[in-house]
């Protein structure tokens, strides 16, 4: 495995990969990886030929309050997960080898972003589309893989690349979560003992909403409110949102009718987290 930082490099591999006939994978990440990234390693290595994990904390998709600075980092044992998982590559830019100082052009999605983490995180998917777009035009793999765990964010890139004709299948991957239920996140390394206890009222609420949709319930109102119940028995734990919503189109839904996605954002102390579960009629 070849740990790279310019685009050059990675264009320069990729290259010769594509001359070879072979086909490539692309997983965007953040680092601090875990289980739930490397799920995501393990099926690019499973379907494609080479596999290119990508590194980089972007500073455009966090806000002015937001955690840039805190977010954890470990770049050597994020070295050593892609590789025991099968990566054939990791681009590890700076953030000067991928937004020169006067970058300007931005992609910026109506509609899909308002919503949910779109609401409260208001630039965060320009953020997003945009340093996704460029790892596309880096990398040009034929497939990139995304986690349910960021389920906006997964239906946020598979709009984009519809809406672009950006020819890459875009492979959406299950959540993968602690023993307790906790959804994995490089975040929940933020949470004090009392707070990983705490934490474990989102999988908690979420089991009770998709309880009560198996009760018959379709009214979106009465599922939110069976969460947000849950969500308020516990004493650290402050809602940004519990919604129910068009799985494609993430709007509010009034019933559950076709596919819908069910996503809460919860704050645990100051430590923000999400998680969801998806339904089909
Ligand atoms: P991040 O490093 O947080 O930007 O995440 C990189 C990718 O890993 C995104 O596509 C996430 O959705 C995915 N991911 C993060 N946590 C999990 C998880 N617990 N299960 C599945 N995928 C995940």
């Amino acid at each position: 495995m070849k740990i790279v930082k310019t685009v050059q490099e990675v264009r320069d591999i990729v290259n010769e990969w594509r001359k070879e006939g072979l086909t490539v994978g692309l997983v965007p990440t953040m680092g601090y990886l875990h289980e739930g990234h490397q799920s995501l390693i393990a099926k690019s290595v499973a379907q494609n030929d080479r596999t290119v994990v990508s590194i980089f904390l972007n500073p455009i998709q966090f806000g002015p309050t937001e955690d840039l600075e805190s977010y954890p980092r470990d770049p050597e044992r994020d070295a050593k997960l892609c590789e025991d998982t099968g990566a054939d590559l990791i681009f590890r830019p700076d953030v000067s080898d991928m937004y020169y100082d006067d970058f300007c052009t931005f992609v910026d999605m109506d509609i899909i972003t308002k919503n949910l983490c779109g609401k409260s995180r208001p630039t965060h998917f320009r953020g997003v589309c945009t340093v996704v777009l460029k790892l596309f035009n880096i990398v040009k793999p034929d497939r990139a893989y995304f986690g349910q765990k960021d389920a906006q964010q997964l239906a946020v890139i598979k709009r984009m690349v519809r809406d672009f004709n950006i020819d890459i299948e875009i492979v959406g991957c299950p959540i993968v979560r602690e023993a307790d239920g906790l959804a994995k996140s490089s975040r929940n390394t933020y949470l004090n003992p009392d707070e990983r206890k705490a934490a474990l009222v989102l999988s908690r609420s979420l089991k009770k909403g998709m309880d009560v949709i198996k009760t018959g319930e379709t009214n979106s109102k009465k599922i939110i409110a069976a969460i947000t119940e849950v969500i308020n028995t516990e004493p650290l734990a402050k809602i940004d949102y519990v919604s129910v919503v068009d799985a494609v189109t993430m709007q509010d839904v009034e019933a559950i009718k076709n596919d819908v996605l069910v996503a809460i954002a919860v704050k645990i102390g100051k430590t923000r987290l999400i998680d969801n579960f998806s339904f089909s009629v």
